[in-house]
This record gives structure tokens, sequence and C-alpha cells, in this order.
């Protein structure tokens, strides 16, 4: 279908939501299930998506790329775990091919890094140049215990073969009161005598889990801090629109990020939507807005979808109303079905 020249300019029109944010960063849930089952963010027995209710991985680029046309210039995948998901490294190309374009800036992945060993290579070849992976203990009856049935060995295998692969890697930790604070300085020293870099993150209330994550919450001003009576820690000015503030620690030429939901609240500088593996896309992690963009593509098409994408923009809250000690999570929904 040839698109005529009005049309061809709305599917180009910046993405730019009701409160003047532009959008230029866009997450994708590549599936919603996983290998391992961390405590603060699943519970045991979870139900997945049957396979009938996911985006096919056409899709998902069809989707990825009406975003990049329209000024997004940053894309992660992530899950659940992406490297469950057969095929990744293909959509990884797929999208990566918008690298070589100059459309797009930046392809990364989020990764708990099980299967990293297997993919390293080819998430390379596609593009991708910096992951993250999540590591809350490298102590292995620990990580077992986090993770329920995880396997440390795995995951560092799998970093190592990343940075093999010449993959930048920046590790996430999920700072949890009594589980591993006294871990933090450990595995900052330890990022940084391996090259990584380090983000810790607040425990936030997303979907219901087996254990009241109220007891594991570890405010993370009170985690730095603590970590300013013994480095020197200097604000750095990277920003990526997001809820994280680096900072370089002087004495170990190493740079530590502290994701801080809870703490402090940066949702006027938003630039991000997230699209779960349903083809639903949240314009806030921790709100119930949502726009049906699988319904959108299947029944209209192309124009369709920017149609709905549109009415997003327009839908997107000003702000998530996270708070921890309220009884219930703030929203039903797990981090791994909206994409964290
Ligand atoms: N499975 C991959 C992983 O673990 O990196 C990607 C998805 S996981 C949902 C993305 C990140 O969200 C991980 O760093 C994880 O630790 C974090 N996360 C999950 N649930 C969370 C929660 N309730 N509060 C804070 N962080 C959470
Ligand atoms: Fe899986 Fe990542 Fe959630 Fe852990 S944090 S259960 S690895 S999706």
């Amino acid at each position: 279908m040839r698109v005529t020249e009005p049309a061809a300019n709305a599917l180009q029109r910046p993405l730019i939501d009701g409160f003047g944010r532009r959008i230029t960063y866009l997450r994708v849930s590549v599936t919603d299930r996983c290998d391992l089952r961390c405590r603060y963010c699943m519970s045991e027995a979870m139900s997945f998506l049957p396979r009938s209710a996911i985006l096919s991985l056409e899709e998902i680029a069809e989707i990825t790329a009406a975003f990049i046309a329209r000024g997004v210039r940053r894309i992660r995948l992530t899950g659940g775990e992406p490297l469950v998901r057969r095929g990744v490294p293909d959509l990884a190309r797929m999208i990566g091919r918008h690298i070589e374009t100059g459309a797009l800036d930046e392809l990364t992945l989020t990764t708990n890094g099980t299967r990293l060993t297997e993919t390293a290579d080819a998430l390379f070849a596609a593009g991708v140049r910096r992951i993250n992976v999540s590591m809350d203990s490298r102590d292995p009856d620990r990580f077992r215990h986090i993770t329920r049935w995880g396997d440390i060995a795995k995951v560092l295998d799998g970093i190592a073969a990343a940075k093999a692969a010449g993959l930048r890697v920046k590790i996430n930790m999920v700072a949890l009161k009594g589980l591993n604070e006294d871990e933090i300085e450990p595995m900052l020293r330890w990022c940084a005598a391996e090259g990584h870099d380090l983000t810790l993150i607040e425990t936030m209330p997303l979907g219901m889990i087996d254990e009241d994550r109220t007891d594991r919450y570890l405010p993370l001003d009170q985690v730095r801090r603590d970590l300013e009576t013994r480095w020197t820690l200097s604000p750095l000015p990277d920003r990526t629109g997001g809820p994280a503030r680096y900072f370089r620690v002087a004495e170990l030429d190493a740079k530590i990020g502290f994701i801080t939901p809870l703490t402090e609240n940066f949702c006027a500088g938003c630039n991000r939507v997230r699209l779960t593996v349903e083809g639903k896309l949240y314009m806030c992690l921790g709100q119930e807005d949502r726009v049906d963009l699988r319904a959108a593509l299947r029944e209209g098409g192309r124009g369709a979808l920017d149609a709905a994408i549109d009415r997003a923009m327009a839908a997107k809250p000003l702000r998530h109303n996270f708070e921890i000690d309220r009884a219930k999570p703030a929203v039903q929904r797990h981090m791994s079905v909206t994409g964290g």
C-alpha cells in the first residue's frame, strides 16, 4: 500500500506526552517467563501467558520500527528473562539494523545472565554493545536462596562470555535488607576490579509475591550515605531520563548508580514507555494506564498502530505513586510483565 504524504508525516511525528515530555526510550518485555524466581520479583508458583497470547518476534520488530520512525533512539529488551525465549538474538538483529541506518542509537538488554554463554556472540553481532546483568549476590548459597534455584556459576560464566564477546556489562543489584546489604561493598570492589559498572536498585511494590517486601526494603539514600563515610563519591552528569543517578568512586575508579523510585522521584524527566509481550503499551511502570497495540496492529495495520501510539502519548500519567509500606502492591503486574 502506498502511504500518502500527510499519512507519511503522521508516521514520523515525534512522541510528546500530555506533559510535554519527549519519549525517546522504549523497553520491550519479550517474554513474561523466567528460569529463576527471585523472591522480590515473583512468587514461586507463577502463571504465565499462554503462547497464543503473545506477540510474534516479527510483530515486536514491526512495533519497534514504528517507535523508531517516531523518534525513539534507545531500545532495551527485557522480560521476564529475555534469553529464555527462542529467537531473541534474531529479534536483536532485526532491531539492530536500525542502528546501521542511524535511526537508532542503542539496543541493550537486561538479563539474569544464565544463558549468556550461548548468546553473547550473537547479541554482539546484532549490534548490542552494552547489557545489564542482574546479580544480587555472588555467594552461591545466597544467590540460590534469593533466586530460589539459581546457579551463580552459570551467571559468572555468562558475564565472562559477555566480556569476551566485547559487551560492556553493568551489574544490577537489588538492595535487600538482611539479605545482601553486607555484599554491597564487596560487589562494588569486584565490579571495579572486573571493569563493570554497578547499579543498586530499591525494591519496588510490583505484583504479589510470597513474602512481605516491606521486610526487605532498604532505602538507598541510607546506603549512599554509608558508602560516603568510606569512599569519595562524586556525582556524574550521566542522565538516562530514568530514576538512576550515577557517581564516580574516586578510590576505586568505579561507577555506581542508584535507582531510587521510592526515596527520590524523578518522573518529571521520564522519557520512556514499556511494551509487554502481549502487545500492551504501559506508559508508566507504576500505573495501570495502557493501550493495546497488538489489537491495533492486527486489526488496522501500521496506520492504526500509529493512532494507538498517539492515544498512549496523550494518556501517559504524570508519575507513579509507589509507597513501600502499603499492605498491597502499587500495581498487580509483576515487573517481569511490564519489563523492568
Ligand atoms: N530477568 C532479567 C533480569 O533479572 O535482569 C530482566 C527482567 S528483571 C524484571 C529486570 C530488573 O528488575 C532486574 O534487575 C531485577 O532485579 C529488577 N526487579 C524485578 N522485580 C523488582 C522489584 N519488585 N523491585 C525492584 N527491582 C525489581
Ligand atoms: Fe526472573 Fe529477572 Fe524476575 Fe529474577 S528479576 S525472577 S531473573 S525476571
